[in-house]
């Protein structure tokens, strides 16, 4: 299996050539044909199995076309920690790098306006935290109906820090026709329901 197979584009393909990826890994082969095709996707994988690119991947290239508009971001990462969602954004950064994609950071003990700036500017990648992301709301500086894809990254961890009352509020504010992919290293029943009530109709990619 090569990137080439997944159906990726070519920018996407050197950018991947210029990380030194040679081949995608069993969460990346499973779960990127999905979520290209727009299908809602659960990933039960740990970190450093590759997972980060299963997602920011697709995300990439379904965003490509189009521009975002100020204070509306077209697509949404939730990551449970600021460590979380700087890798994350680091990810973005190198696969993207072909792309003029816009991408806002909103995580905690940092700055409000320079992010607050960001957002007016129009950010086709949103990657928060789910506390700060409500700060921003809450000021006015956020709309969220404008996103198209949501991204819940380790649900398991998100659940351990007491965020899913947070992550629900959130979730409810994003518009229902979305694309949803949703991972976790472990599935308890608490993250069960959460899949139940966010995904339509998932693929499941176990690795
Ligand atoms: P993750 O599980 O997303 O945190 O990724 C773990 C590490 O593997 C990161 O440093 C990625 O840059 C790297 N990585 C992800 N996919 C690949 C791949 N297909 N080939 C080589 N390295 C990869």
């Amino acid at each position: 299996m090569t990137f080439e197979d997944l159906g990726l584009s070519p920018q996407v393909l050197s950018a991947l050539a210029d990380a030194g990826y040679t081949a995608p890994t069993p969460i990346q082969a499973g779960a990127i044909p999905h979520a290209l095709a727009g299908r809602d996707v659960l990933g039960i994988a740990q970190t450093g199995t590759g997972k980060t690119a299963s997602f920011t991947l697709p995300m990439i290239e379904r965003l490509a076309r189009g521009r975002a508009r100020a204070r509306m971001p077209r697509s949404l990462i939730l990551c449970p920690t600021r460590e979380l969602a700087d890798q994350v954004a680091e990810n973005v950064r190198l696969y993207a790098k072909n792309h003029k994609l816009t991408m806002a950071l909103l995580i905690g003990g940092v700055a409000f306006g320079p992010q607050k700036d960001i957002l007016d500017r129009g950010a086709d990648i949103l990657i928060a935290t789910p506390g700060r992301l409500l700060d921003h709301f809450e000021r006015g500086g956020l709309l969220l109906m404008g996103v198209e894809i949501l991204v819940i990254d380790e649900a398991d961890r998100m659940l351990d820090m007491g965020f899913i009352p947070d992550i629900e509020r959130i979730v409810g504010m994003l518009p229902p026709r979305r694309q949803t992919l949703f991972f976790s290293a472990t599935m308890p029943a608490e993250i069960q329901r959460l899949v139940s009530t966010f995904l339509n109709n998932p693929e499941r990619v176990e690795v």
